[in-house]
């Protein structure tokens, strides 16, 4: 595996962070104005001593910490994560016990401080916008996936902090950031999966007016705790009816003590990421929130927080297929030249460059929709107005129906994406790739799980179809969104083409008049318009770097805009022929 830092030798990363994000905006949405810093002047709150008191500060402060990540994500990390995926987990009669390699690369993360990412600063967090969290998961998962999902756990923090009472959340979140406890989320049951409103967990109010839960959760990451620190499990369970459908669902904080891990799954990959069966058996539970918000409000409200960080664990796994197929193909001889000088394995790396970048683009692009409606619904939601009145906000309204489609999408593009990265690293590495004396073996294995878990390609693709039909429509969001985007710079004829490809085949797709047929086609439609999306940023994130930097992405974003162009043509052909597409 690599070692360097996995910051600052990453040039695309790097130049993303310095010349093209807008950090201005971000750091705006998310600092309110430095009220944290201001408070500090005027509290001496010890949480709040690192808060940004200006915009450079803020940058600086988000740069440093990814410059020390990237440092023990690309040493130590990199350097213990063969040995993470070879000794595995072990199961014995309810515990679960991590290998030392794994244990070592967690404390490494947590005693540079960096652990809390998505917390709050005043309950002990970083504090830090979903745009540096999503980058920070990036390099993560380029080291080692399963303990990207691992800190990702502890992290769930944020779900608390949105959604539980202030006393709640006072009494778990700081032992969440200070690793004395860490986090599960259960939603998925035996029976139900995608299918996420049909759960039948069973939630009960004792006449002691404690909530007791009994049921089977399966596939539950991390709810056996992390190596001695306990767990506490965010669990969907039915308060309503057993047909009282996504609104009898509610959401309990439930102690990792008081259920039995059943078993854990032998999987493909992951192989230091606990994937629990969980049994409930009068398992005492904590209201999170409201009765029946448990989906339609709580679950969805972290859909898109939650999308972002598989988004930027494929991004990172991604990201290290690359880069291991890139070294190994500038050593590997054949023919008496490296293959890197073959055209064949030319074409698989050109091809890994330009996808890796793009896929960059869209999960930066993701991140700042969702930063830019996030901070400033919570600052609403906690100033006392009500619902209706907060719901009317127009900034929060415009971004969060863009989130809506961003973070499907993104999480839809950047795993299938790292998957077929991952495939073609293998490829380049020819026999060795098949064996496990190469790193690519466990990335190709991991990345596996990243289109399926926190919702399959399948049900991203059901989340953004409206976005591209409703949204394309003349006064839609995502009509506006592109007509503004792209007035900021000078598009390229291949762009305002496959942009004229992708409405003629929105046509096509809304006369369809079966609708089986249609729901066939939406990956095709989803697909295109993530190419547009992602071609356009390519072209905008070109306009705002200079010379030869500039000249680079105008290269890349051209070559994947044809790739993009012939994409798009055969989908709109497969749209067109729809009446074919009936078997039965
Ligand atoms: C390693 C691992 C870790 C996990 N961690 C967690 C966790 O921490 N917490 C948790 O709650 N869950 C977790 N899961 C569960 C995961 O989120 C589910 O496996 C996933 O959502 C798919 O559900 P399923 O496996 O039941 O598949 P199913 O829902 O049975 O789907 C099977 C197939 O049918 C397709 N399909 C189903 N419905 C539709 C539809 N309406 N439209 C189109 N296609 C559809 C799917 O795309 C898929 O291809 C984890 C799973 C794994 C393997």
């Amino acid at each position: 595996m690599i070692q360097n830092n996995y910051f600052n030798t990453n040039e695309d990363l790097k130049k993303q962070f310095s010349d093209i994000i807008d950090w201005k905006e971000i750091v705006d949405a998310f600092e309110n104005g430095f009220a944290d810093a201001e408070e500090y002047k005027k509290t001496s709150n010890e949480h709040l001593q690192y808060a940004p008191s200006n915009y450079e500060d803020a940058i600086e402060y988000y740069r440093t910490l990814l410059e020390n990540l990237g440092d023990i994500t690309g040493t130590t990390v990199a350097s213990l994560a063969a040995e993470m995926d070879r000794i595995g987990l072990k199961y014995d009669s309810g515990n679960v016990t991590f290998p030392d390699a794994m244990i070592k690369a967690y404390k490494a993360v947590q005693e540079t401080g960096l652990q809390p990412y998505g917390i709050s600063r005043r309950r002990g967090g970083l504090g830090i916008p979903c745009t540096v969290q999503a980058l920070m998961m990036e390099l993560l998962g380029r080291a080692d996936a399963s303990l990207a999902i691992a800190l990702g756990c502890a992290n769930l923090a944020e779900t608390i902090e949105r959604f539980a009472s202030k006393e709640m959340s006072d009494k778990y979140v700081p032992l969440m950031a200070s690793g004395e406890l860490t986090g599960a989320m259960a939603l998925t049951e035996p029976n139900y999966g995608s299918d996420l409103p049909g759960v039948q967990t069973k939630a009960e109010k004792g006449a002691d007016g404690i909530w007791r839960l009994t049921g089977t959760k399966r596939f539950i990451t991390h709810a056996c705790g992390f190596a001695g620190t306990p767990s506490v499990i965010l669990t969907l369970a039915r308060t309503g009816s057993p047909t009282s459908g996504a609104r009898g669902l509610s959401f309990f904080l439930v102690h990792g003590k008081d259920v039995h891990v059943a078993s854990i799954e032998k999987k493909m990959g992951l192989h230091c990421s606990p994937t629990c069966e969980v049994v409930y058996d009068n398992s005492p539970g904590e209201l999170i929130g409201e009765e029946s918000q448990g989906l339609v409000k709580y679950a969805m409200g972290m859909m898109n927080t939650a999308r972002l960080s598989i988004a930027a664990q494929a991004m990172g796994i991604g990201s290290a297929a690359y880069f291991e197929a890139k070294k190994y193909a500038s050593e590997r001889v054949q023919f008496g030249k490296t293959i890197d000088k073959i055209p064949a394995v030319r074409k698989m790396l050109d091809l890994m460059e330009r996808e890796t970048a793009a896929m960059r683009c869209l999960l930066i692009e993701a991140s700042r929709t969702v930063d830019m409606y996030l901070w400033r619904l919570e600052r609403l939601e906690h100033s006392g107005l009500p619902d209706r009145e907060v719901r009317k906000d127009e900034q929060v309204r415009k971004w969060e129906k863009l989130a809506n489609y961003f973070t499907p999408l993104s999480k839809y593009y950047t795993s299938e994406m790292c998957n077929k990265v991952a495939y073609d690293a293998v490829q380049i590495h020819g026999g060795s790739g098949y064996t496990e004396d190469y790193d690519v073996s466990r990335i190709f294995r991991d990345a596996r799980i990243t289109n399926i878990y926190e919702g399959t390609t399948q049900l991203q693709v059901v989340a953004s179809i409206g976005g591209v039909v409703a949204g394309m429509a003349p006064a839609g969001h995502l009509r506006a969104y592109l007509d503004e985007e792209m007035a900021k710079f000078q598009p390229s004829a291949e762009l305002t083409q496959i942009r004229a490809t992708l409405e003629d085949a929105i046509t096509a797709y809304k006369s369809i008049s079966d609708g089986d047929s249609r729901d066939m086609l939406s990956f095709e439609l989803v697909e295109m318009s993530a190419r547009l999306i992602a071609g356009m940023l390519l072209e905008r994130a070109a306009s705002r770097q200079q010379g030869a930097d500039r000249a680079d992405r105008l290269r890349i974003a051209k070559l994947y805009n044809s790739d993009s162009q012939a994409i798009c043509a055969a989908n709109t052909t497969k749209i067109k022929n729809a009446g074919s597409l009936v078997t039965a």
